[in-house]
């Protein structure tokens, strides 16, 4: 066992305090992390504040990790001791069933396992990346490739491949409209991943305050979603539209900015309802569909394309003691456009 400082809540309205937890002792197959950066994703605030309904606390959250291998195990071949590397929101699945074989572990038959939040096939509860070390199978371990800093490559590891997964699979590129709806930590990897496909991409925020980071990251238009009549104005526009938005939208609406046939690809994950009219999916052909992270042959590929167009997150790095304070930003929109932690900085006992 290894003996590790990390960064826990203990229910879902208290703050974070700096903790000691246990990593197993190296199987065979396991590598040793030392983590330098966990990203905050907003599915972590959805979990740390029970918004998807009962969670395992004290929770050490965090599925965004990179660092480097500190120890391998004997029959380790994959990753060799100082190779950097990062971690998702995957740390086991059964390795056999179809979903398994095809690369897709999110779907795994028999449950796979997450980063925190979950329980290992051993019974152990898993904790995350708020942490400054972490011991994993070198399965779930991915290559970060040189050019990419660890602070910028931790957030590809969720928000990288949730965006990457939709845009692929409906053929965002050359000649196709793509719009991002809601510019955070997923939508800004949604901009950026477009654009180096070769989309055009327009990014519709509720309001003009992040204009100017959107031509950055790679859009040519801009729609400000909380102005009157905006929306309408978009009516038949997208080929593929992304939904990231973290909380419910009147989700009709736009569907109605889609081009017949298009597709309305959803990755956010709000605890309430949208209500769907059946019209509006009829009426042009169009798709509605639900996109759930990537497995791991995805992810790879995704960093090195990454690692090819020169892309990482845009990130703020901040302190072990300003998670509190970051997550109340995250709520409000006010990130740009990923948090991630520098776990050197929590406190040793
Ligand atoms: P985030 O950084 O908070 O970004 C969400 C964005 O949505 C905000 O920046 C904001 O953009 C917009 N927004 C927030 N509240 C809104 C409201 N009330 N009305 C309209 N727009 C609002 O969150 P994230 O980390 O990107 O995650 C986004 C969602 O995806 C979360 O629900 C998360 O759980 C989910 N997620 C899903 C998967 C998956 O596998 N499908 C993986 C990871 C995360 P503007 O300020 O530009 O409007
Ligand atoms: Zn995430």
């Amino acid at each position: 066992m290894t003996s590790t400082r990390a960064l826990a809540t203990p229910s879902p309205s208290a703050p974070f305090g700096a903790t000691t937890i246990e990593r197993r002792a190296l199987r065979d197959d396991d590598i040793l992390i030392d983590i330098a950066y966990a990203g905050i994703c907003h599915s972590d605030i959805h979990q740390a504040r029970e918004e998807w309904g009962t969670a395992s606390f004290p929770m050490v959250p965090g599925h965004e990790i990179a660092g480097t291998v500190a120890e391998v195990g004997a029959a380790v071949t994959r990753h060799a001791v100082g190779d950097r590397v990062g971690i998702g929101c995957l740390v086991d699945s059964c390795g056999e069933c179809e979903q398994c074989k095809n690369g897709e572990e999110q779907f795994c038959e028999r449950g796979a396992v997450g980063t925190y939040n979950s329980r290992g096939y051993d019974g152990e509860e898993t904790m995350g990346g708020y942490s400054r070390q972490v011991v994993v199978s070198e399965r779930f371990a991915l290559r970060i490739p040189e050019g990419i800093g660890l602070d910028e490559a931790a957030p590809l590891l969720c928000a990288g491949i949730t965006t990457w997964t939709p845009l692929r699979r409906w053929g965002a590129g050359p000649g196709r409209s793509v719009a991002v709806v809601g510019l955070g930590g997923l939508g800004h990897m949604a901009v950026k991943l477009a654009a180096a496909m070769g989309a055009d991409v327009t990014v519709l925020s509720r309001s003009s305050a992040k204009q100017d980071d959107a031509t950055q990251l790679g859009a040519t238009d801009y729609l400000a979603t909380g102005d009157d009549g905006v929306l309408e104005s978009a009516k038949g526009r997208f080929d593929l539209v992304v939904n990231t938005v973290s909380a419910s939208l009147p989700i009709n609406d736009y569907l109605a900015t889609l081009k017949p046939m298009g597709v309305l690809a959803n990755v956010g994950i709000p605890g309430e309802a949208w209500t769907v009219s059946p019209g509006s999916l009829v009426g042009g052909s169009k798709v509605l569909a639900g996109s759930n992270i990537g497995g791991i042959p995805a992810t790879q590929e995704m960093l090195d394309f990454c690692g090819q167009h020169g892309i990482g997150a845009s990130v703020e790095v901040i302190s072990a003691d300003q998670v509190d304070q970051a997550y109340d930003r995250v709520v409000e929109g006010d990130v740009r456009y990923r948090f991630v932690i520098d776990v050197a900085t929590i406190p040793a006992e």
